[in-house]
């Protein structure tokens, strides 16, 4: 079988390169090894409450979601999250405290002391540091100083990758603060000269999701590509071929001009022989998403976005999102939480029974949320491998396998940005470079 362009992998990555492929009027065809589309992303129906167990919201802020949103019609459905929820927690000294909203919060104080506020403003004054190869936690203290890199960005790490702070490359998580300081020699300077894409009409900037949760995109994509997409068929090999690309696959073999990889990247390394040895140094961390609900009115408290615990405060959880608050939509008539455990600090956690970890997210929440009553509704979600970390050297492995093939393209949160936005803006960059113009009209 010969198509044009071979997508491997339909989670949102895959679908969303196979849809700008498809409406340019290429040929394409997409094949995943499961019976579903969508991968990370999916949204559990428990009567009428809808339980996140992937991904909780987007970032309205990248030019190419916002495209992706309007072009599939969904801008109706979007739903912002609530302003309270601008204002997030972090936990210090085994308190809630409320972490700074912009500048004026800052220098309010609450998570951060006067000195921490005193040493970020000095940071136009300190000198460029390298331009990779350096953690996110060294840079921070290089140029904000070490009350901000600890607990700030130790518990944002945590938040965003389940990782560590001194491990995580800050040109591969981070990429716009380093290439501030590069550029402007400041990252606060850099900050404010950066000029602001023009945006499509009524797609908020902040984190949103849809009335029926996260997983209405995918499902919206794959619906617009309807036979492009073969579910149930895995990739078993990639191999180039001369001026094509041949593809091992469940139902047989494919031929293909290019082959567009958007599988996770121990899978990606068992398919691609090129690519084994820089995907085998990217490590994926476990977590275990954990949803614990009262009756409406009778769980703890929940008046912002949630919290995050920086590692020496809590080895035992990475944080919690408070989604009745956040989105009260997914949670009618309930009291709603997420639990997040694992994560690089303690992988172990998620080898626990369901039950194990939902007593242990209990319990957390009773200490730290001081809540007692026993809840509702538990459900459980654990994700394995689990979600890839950029550790420092991630930058130069990143281009080791982009260059490695001429027809082969990487497209994956393993490798090209770790949230929903940077995976959309990675596949629309894509798209262009193959096509040889922008997707989009
Ligand atoms: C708990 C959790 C919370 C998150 N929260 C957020 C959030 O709030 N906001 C945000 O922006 N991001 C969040 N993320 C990250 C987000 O989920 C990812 O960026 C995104 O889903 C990755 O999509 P992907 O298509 O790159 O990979 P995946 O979703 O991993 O898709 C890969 C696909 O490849 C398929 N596949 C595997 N093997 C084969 C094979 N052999 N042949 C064919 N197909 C195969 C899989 O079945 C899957 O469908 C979160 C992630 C997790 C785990």
């Amino acid at each position: 079988m010969h198509t044009e362009f071979l997508v491997v992998g339909a989670g949102i990555a895959g679908l969303a390169i196979a849809w700008h492929l498809h409406r340019a009027g290429r040929s394409v065809r997409v094949l995943e090894a499961a019976p579903r589309t969508g991968g990370t992303i999916r949204t559990v129906h428990h009567g009428e409450i809808l339980l996140e167990q992937g991904p909780q919201s987007l970032r309205g802020a990248g030019l190419a979601t916002a495209r992706l949103v309007d072009e599939m019609g969904l801008g109706g459905r979007v739903v912002e999250a609530s302003p309270a929820s601008n204002q997030r927690f972090v936990l210090v000294g085994g308190r809630l405290r409320a972490l700074p909203s912009g500048p004026g919060g800052l220098l309010a104080g609450g998570a951060l002391k006067r000195r921490a506020v005193a040493r970020l403003l000095l940071e136009p004054l300190q000198p460029r540091g390298p331009a990779e190869g350096e953690s996110i936690d060294a840079f921070v203290r290089r140029r904000f100083g070490p009350h901000i890199a600890y607990p700030l960005i130790d518990a944002f790490i945590a938040g965003i990758y389940a990782g560590d702070a001194t491990r995580t490359e800050a040109v591969s998580a981070f990429p716009e603060l380093v290439e501030a300081e590069q550029a402007h020699g400041s990252v606060l300077l850099g900050m404010m000269r950066r000029e602001r894409p023009e945006r499509p009409d009524g797609l908020p900037r902040g984190a949103f999701t849809f009335d029926g949760g996260v997983e209405v995109l995918p499902r919206a994509i794959h619906d617009r590509l309807g036979e492009v997409v073969r579910t149930g068929v895995a990739v078993h090999e990639v191999v180039p071929d001369g001026g094509r690309v041949r593809v091992v696959a469940d139902d047989g073999e494919h031929q293909a001009e290019h082959v567009i990889v958007c599988t996770p990247p121990r899978v990606a390394a068992r398919q691609v022989a090129a690519w084994r040895d820089a995907l085998a140094e990217v490590p994926v961390a476990p977590v275990a998403a954990i949803h614990l609900g009262w009756p409406e009115g009778r769980g703890p408290r929940m008046d912002g976005f949630g919290w995050l615990a920086p590692s020496k405060e809590r080895s035992d959880v990475l944080g919690a999102i408070w989604v009745s608050s956040t989105f009260p939509h997914l949670a009618p008539h309930m009291d709603l939480l997420r639990v997040m455990v694992g994560g690089s600090r303690a992988p172990f956690l998620t080898e626990l029974s369901e039950r194990a970890l939902a007593d242990h997210a209990l319990e957390v929440v009773r200490q730290v949320q001081g809540h007692t009553s026993d809840p509702e509704l538990v459900q459980v979600a654990v994700h394995k491998p689990g979600i890839p970390q950029y550790v420092v050297g991630h930058a130069a492995r990143r281009r080791a396998v982009e260059s490695a093939l001429q027809r082969v393209h990487p497209l994956s949160w393993g490798l090209t940005g770790i949230g929903l936005s940077q995976g959309l803006q990675a596949a629309e960059d894509l798209a262009s470079h193959l096509i040889g113009r922008p997707p989009h009209p």
